[in-house]
Order: structure tokens, then C-alpha cells, then sequence
């Protein structure tokens, strides 16, 4: 099946290019995850995984700054076919080593190609084929590939580097200023003041961790964030080790337990805001105390849900706080000075080391130039398939989990979703599928990709009009509901009006 074919853009493609039956796109999370089903459910479908980085992992590869943990349990964020025998809460390198296993036990290494970034994607509906243009990150040499479908597993951010604002007077002040995404080998944190700016899950997960290896640090924050702390342990998995229940079962009673609870959490923070809120803030009181001021730093203004809550497990974050090792400051930037940075309020931070713990560039579809027949795609002006597939884009499918749940149960169920469709089209002689507004759809309102005021993080909010768009009915969104899609995406009629083969 994995034949030579002739590549259709030759400017910078010396060599003649590889064909395969299935392209997939990075060697995240998503991209392993879905070679593993496709070895399993279509064992007989040639295909490659191009991989910029040197290695697989995705996030747990790029992010290196100290402390980097998982936020979700890793019993949902782990695959449905592989058990996690671990706590719940995971370091990068527990997860690379997860990952790492599924790779060699299902003898996937052959399969990936590392150091190629992907630069172009062009389809032809004359061959009904997509070409795909990758460069040697270690050579520079172009690479070229032709595929019949696309599996973009490229996540949903920049790698090469994270999102910076820029503050006035940046460039006056003598310290160095790191973002956590380009962590530096050689920072020596020792006897420096660390001024964190930003309070999401990396600046939670970083702060316990370097709290106590530099003089101080501080967590700064424009408005407070809600967390979750809990111990990094699960009871129910633990008493069924000691019956010594098999790790297999183990691994699907707790996704159930965790989903069951996850699914009755959202709910209630949707029908009693307020009193998730002040069971959040109350477990923070528990450990701060009285006296600290949980109001003004740990009790947020907008209703629990809206954006990502971050699990502190074992409560490091606040028991770094309340040891006086770590501190926060819940005001606004004015300007950075030399000796560190100027707030709002006139008080002045001193500082020899800035992170800017906030966030991240979304980058929609791997910074990969696409087109269709010549004609550059904008992916914006497109209506999305349930957050897996764009209209008018052929033989493509993008795998953008959830939030509020594990990333990767949606691999999983993606993956299915792909298989099935792979095979519907063999069945029905198809070469291409496309995705298509229907009658009833023509007058349907096109909105953003997600709901701000459902779900509203700022790298989002930047960068939207990037974004497919998504109409009114649930074909056409991406729902961020995994209880939901559970049963939906299995049972997607693929002889709907909405797919058209070709
Ligand atoms: C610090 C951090 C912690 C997180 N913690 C959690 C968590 O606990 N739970 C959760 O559900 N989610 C979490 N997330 C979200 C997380 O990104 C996803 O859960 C998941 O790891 C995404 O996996 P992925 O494989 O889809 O994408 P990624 O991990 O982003 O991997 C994509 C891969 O594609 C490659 N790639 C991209 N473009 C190209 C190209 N043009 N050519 C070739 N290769 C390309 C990249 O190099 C990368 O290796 C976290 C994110 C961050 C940044």
C-alpha cells in the first residue's frame, strides 16, 4: 500500500513523494492515540505520523519548566484501552513514559517521522489526494507526501513559543524575563526574587514547585482564578489494588466513577454557581486560614466553569503561601521598571527574574498553509462538523478535545468516528468526504467557535475569528460536552445530507 506517487507541487519537493493511506499530524497525545486505533480498527490502511519535535509527547514534550504536572487524573486523560497504575495527578515524564509504552507495545515507532514540520497541505480534487510539504528540521531538506486523508492531531497552540503581552518599560528592566514554555536550561533560580505573573494551572503547578529553591516567589495576578485541592490519590483505585482487582478494571471503574462525578460537578456549577463557589473558596479558607485575605486573591468574579479550574493536588500551592515561601498580589500591571515591576496601586515589585505565566499563541491547524485546488483556505470562513470536520475541506479531520473533561476522551471517540468513516467510504467506493451546510441549514446563524459566555480563556478570546465557525445545531459545533457526545458520535448517521462522497 505505501507506493511512490508523483508530487503535484514540485517547487520544493527535489524528491518524488510517499504516499500513504492516512497522514497524521504530530506525535501529541491525540496523534498517538489515534494511530493506535487506526492499527487496531483498520489494520490494513498504510500511514505516517510527521512529527516536527524530536520526539513524541506534544505538550508534555515542549513544556520543561519545573513542577510540570497533568490537571486532569490521568485514569481520563490516559487512553480507554491503556490502564494508568499511577496516581492521579502526573508529571510530563510519567506521561511521556505512558505514552512511550503504548508506542513500543503496539510497535508504533516505525510508523513516525520526527524532525519534519509540515509547511504546506494542498488538495486535488483531480487525484482526490492531499500533498503535503514538510521540511527536515535537522536538514532543512523538503520533504513531500501525498495522502488520501488528513488526521490533524496538531493540537491547538503554538510550540515554538508561548504568548507574551507587552508591558511598557520591558526592555529597561535588568532581570530576565522567561515565559514557561521556553523554560531556560541554565536558569539558576538560588538566592532570586521570582515574580510569576498569571495564576491558570501553570503558574499553580509552577509556583509549589520552585517555592523554597529561589529567596522568594511571587504569584501575580490581575484577577484570582478557582481551584480544586484534593489528594493526588484516588481511594476507590487504591481498594480495589488491595483486592487486587485487575489493573483493566480498575482503569474503567475509575474513569466511570471520575466521569459520573465530573458530569454532576459541571451540572451543579450551571445550577447553583454560587454554591460551588463557596466550596471551592472554602477548601483555600481550610488551609490559609482566617486571617488571610481569600476575598481579594482566591475568590474570582466570574461564575465557576467559565474558564478551566485548575486541581491543586495535596494543596502545595496554598501550603507554599502559607509557609511564606511563596506570596500573591493580586493587582494590575502599570510598567515594568529596572529593579522589577510598577503596579496599579503605586506599590512596586521588586524582582530578578520575571515568568510570564500567561499562556499561550492558538495557532489553528499547525501553522500549515492549506488549500484547496489552488485556492488558499481560511479556515475562518468555514463551518464546523462538530469540532471534527470543516465544510467544503475534503478527507480532514481535526481532534480538538475538551476542556472541561480530558483532552483525550475525545481522541478516542474521534478516532472511532474516523474508522467508521474510513470504512463507510471504502464501503461505498468513496474517495473523498465532504462535509456540507444542508437545506435546512442555509439560514442557520453562524457564531464564534465557542461560546464566550459559556467557556471564555484568553487565548481564545485573542484569536476567534481564526476559528471555524460553528451554527446553532449540534451537527455543527463543537459542544465541549463529552457526557453527550458519548453516545452522539457513535451513533452519527454518515449517510446524512451532511456528508457528501464523492
Ligand atoms: C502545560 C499544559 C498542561 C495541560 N494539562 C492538561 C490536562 O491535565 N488535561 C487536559 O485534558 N489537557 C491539558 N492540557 C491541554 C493539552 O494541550 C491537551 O490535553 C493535549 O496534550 C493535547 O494533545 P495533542 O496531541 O492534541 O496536541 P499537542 O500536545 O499540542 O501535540 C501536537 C503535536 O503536533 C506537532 N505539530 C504541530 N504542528 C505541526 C506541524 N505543522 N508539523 C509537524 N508537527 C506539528 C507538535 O510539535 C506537537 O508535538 C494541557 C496543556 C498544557 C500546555
Amino acid at each position: 500500500m505505501n507506493v511512490l506517487a508523483t508530487p503535484q507541487s514540485t517547487s520544493s519537493a527535489p524528491k518524488p513523494a510517499e504516499h500513504f493511506d492516512i497522514l497524521i499530524v504530530g506525535a501529541g497525545i491525540s496523534g498517538i492515540g489515534s494511530a493506535y486505533h487506526l492499527t487496531q480498527q483498520l489494520p490494513d490502511k498504510s500511514f505516517v505520523i510527521l512529527e516536527s519535535q524530536e520526539s513524541f509527547g506534544g505538550t508534555w514534550l515542549t513544556h520543561r519548566y519545573p513542577g510540570i504536572r497533568s490537571d486532569s487524573d490521568l485514569h481520563t486523560f490516559g487512553y480507554r484501552f491503556k490502564p494508568w497504575v499511577g496516581p492521579p495527578i502526573a508529571t510530563s515524564e510519567e506521561i511521556k513514559s505512558y505514552m512511550g509504552e503504548v508506542i513500543a507495545d503496539n510497535d508504533l515507532g516505525k510508523h513516525i517521522r520526527y524532525k519534519h514540520r509540515i509547511e504546506r497541505a494542498s488538495w486535488s480534487s483531480a487525484t482526490n489526494l492531499w500533498t503535503i510539504e514538510a521540511v527536515r528540521t535537522d536538514s532543512g531538506e523538503p520533504m513531500s507526501f501525498t495522502a488520501n486523508f488528513l488526521w490533524m492531531c496538531q493540537g491547538y497552540y503554538r510550540h515554538s513559543r508561548g504568548y507574551t503581552p507587552q508591558w511598557p518599560g520591558m526592555d529597561k528592566f535588568k532581570g530576565r524575563v522567561v515565559h514557561p514554555q521556553s523554560w531556560p536550561e541554565d536558569i539558576e533560580l538560588g538566592d532570586k526574587k521570582v515574580v510569576v505573573i498569571g495564576s491558570g494551572a501553570t503558574a499553580a503547578t509552577l509556583i509549589p514547585a520552585i517555592a523554597g529553591k529561589c529567596a522568594h516567589v511571587t504569584m501575580l495576578q490581575r484577577s484570582p482564578t478557582y481551584f480544586r485541592v484534593g489528594r493526588n490519590a484516588i481511594e476507590l483505585a487504591e481498594t480495589l489494588r488491595q483486592l487486587q482487582v485487575k489493573e483493566e478494571w480498575i482503569h474503567e471503574i475509575v474513569r466511570r466513577k471520575i466521569l459520573f462525578e465530573q458530569d454532576a460537578f459541571t451540572r451543579r456549577c450551571l445550577a447553583e454557581p454560587e454554591q460551588v463557589k463557596e466550596e471551592l473558596i472554602s477548601q483555600i479558607t481550610a488551609v490559609l486560614g482566617p486571617d488571610y485575605d481569600v476575598e481579594k486573591h482566591f475568590t474570582p468574579k466570574y461564575r465557576p466553569w467559565r474558564q478551566r479550574i485548575a486541581f491543586v493536588p495535596d494543596a502545595d500551592l496554598f501550603l507554599g503561601i502559607k509557609s511564606g515561601k511563596a506570596s500573591v498580589v493580586t493587582d494590575e500591571i502599570d510598567r515594568f521598571t529596572e529593579k522589577g515591576i510598577l503596579l496599579k496601586s503605586g506599590q512596586e515589585l521588586e524582582a530578578d527574574i520575571v515568568v510570564t505565566a500567561t499562556g499561550f499563541d492558538l495557532c489553528v491547524l499547525g501553522d500549515i498553509a492549506f488549500s484547496i485546488d489552488g485556492k488558499p483556505l481560511n479556515f475562518g470562513d468555514t463551518v464546523t462538523y462538530r469540532g471534527m470536520m470543516f465544510t467544503g475541506v475534503p478527507n480532514m479531520v481535526w481532534v480538538f478535545g475538551y476542556f472541561r473533561a480530558s483532552w483525550t476522551l475525545r481522541t478516542d471517540l474521534v478516532a472511532d468516528f474516523v474508522c467508521r468513516l474510513l470504512g463507510h467510504m471504502k464501503a461505498k467506493g468513496a474517495k473523498k468526504v465532504v462535509t456540507a451546510l444542508r437545506a435546512e441549514d442555509h439560514n442557520m446563524p453562524l457564531l464564534s467557535w465557542i461560546d464566550p459566555e459559556n467557556f471564555n480563556p484568553g487565548y481564545m478570546m485573542r484569536n476567534m475569528n481564526l476559528l471555524p465557525k460553528r451554527g446553532d445545531k449540534p451537527e455543527w459545533q463543537h459542544s465541549q460536552d463529552y457526557w453527550a457526545e458519548k453516545d452522539e458520535i457513535p451513533g452519527i448517521d454518515l449517510d446524512d445530507a451532511a456528508f457528501v462522497y464523492d
